[in-house]
């Protein structure tokens, strides 16, 4: 059994990740509290709502806050995603930096690296992607980061996301760096995020994995029913979803249809497979395809979406 800890040993805190879209943020979030709480996809952007994952550990409880990516803003939703990004640097009490390991830093882990000196949190870096560096090459990749990082007392724990490795030490390293403080969330606790946002952020992940360059970010999910099914007859009772799937252009519902409907057919078996291990029950999923024009520039369609002012 664990005991409780003395409180003075105790840490607690919030932690941003920040870095730039596809360092692996997600994929952290899911990789350090053990379950599936972030939507991950090889295209960039994905994270539009900010994600609060909680980590217990034994001595501290650590507040993941998954951002957006910060990078240049496009249109309306881009600088929405930017804000979100900085807003939370102003929230925390830790930064958690990840750089792209395998990759030279570039001019945006500048911009970043800049900000983030502005700031007098304390800052822990993790060289992600570090399984798709070369042994021969490690020496040289941690001596580009050195430079980038340079007259910063930040710690550097390089790190696999994808498969742990490294991750112990860092997970140690932030815990360190937090203010002592109780428990925040109930142990049992690994996410904050409503049930309905994560089925809708499911949908959107089997939409993006599945359409790739078609459709890339211009789909929003609303999930407009959740209702249990009673068990029928011998069959067992389930979870009814009802969602819709909205779209800007004609040509992209189109595409999300498919012939015979075959694409929303496999987005949907995709999604309620997934929803099946969240939920842990069988789930019987209907999804609807909805042309919106323009919903990303419009400010009342996008809070009611869910991204609000600060998303
Ligand atoms: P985010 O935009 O920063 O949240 O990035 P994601 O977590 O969505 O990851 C983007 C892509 O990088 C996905 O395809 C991940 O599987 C991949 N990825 C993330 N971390 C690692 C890692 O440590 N190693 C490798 N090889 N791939 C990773
Ligand atoms: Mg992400």
């Amino acid at each position: 059994m664990v005991s409780t800890p003395h409180p003075e040993d105790h840490r607690s805190g919030f932690i941003a990740l920040i870095g730039r879209p596809n360092v692996g943020k997600s994929t952290l979030v899911n990789q350090l509290v053990g379950e599936k709480v972030a939507i991950t996809s090889p295209v960039a952007q994905t994270t539009r709502n900010r994600l609060r994952a909680i980590l217990t550990m034994e001595q501290a409880q650590m507040v993941l806050v998954d951002t957006p990516g910060i990078h240049k803003p496009h249109h309306l939703l881009g600088e929405r995603l930017v804000r979100s990004a900085r807003s939370a640097i102003g929230e925390v009490d830790l930064v958690l930096l990840l750089l792209e390991g395998c990759e030279r830093p570039g001019r945006g882990d500048a911009f970043i690296v800049n900000l983030l000196r502005q700031q007098s949190l304390p800052v822990v870096v993790a060289l992600n992607k570090w399984d798709k560096v070369p042994p021969a090459n490690q020496d040289e990749a941690r001596a580009a980061y050195a430079e980038l990082l340079a007259d910063s007392d930040w710690p550097v724990h390089c790190c696999s996301a994808l498969d742990g490795d490294g991750c112990a030490p860092l997970t140690e390293a932030m815990a360190a760096r937090l203010p002592q403080g109780p428990q925040l969330y109930p142990p049992d606790m690994v996410c904050d995020q409503p049930e309905r946002i994560l089925l809708g952020e499911l949908i959107r992940e089997q939409v993006l994995m599945h359409t790739r360059e078609e459709v890339p970010h211009s789909v929003a999910v609303t999930i407009d029913r959740v209702e249990d099914m009673p068990a029928k007859g011998s069959g067992p009772g389930r979870t009814a979803v009802l969602a819709t799937v909205l779209v800007e252009r004609k040509s992209q519902k189109g595409i999300l249809i498919g012939k015979g409907g075959a694409m929303l057919k496999t987005i949907g078996q995709g999604a309620r497979l997934q929803m099946q291990t969240l939920i842990d029950g069988p789930v019987y999923l209907e999804l609807f395809v909805k042309v919106v024009p323009d919903w990303r520039s419009k400010p009342a369609r996008l809070a009611e979406l869910g991204y609000g002012q600060d998303a």
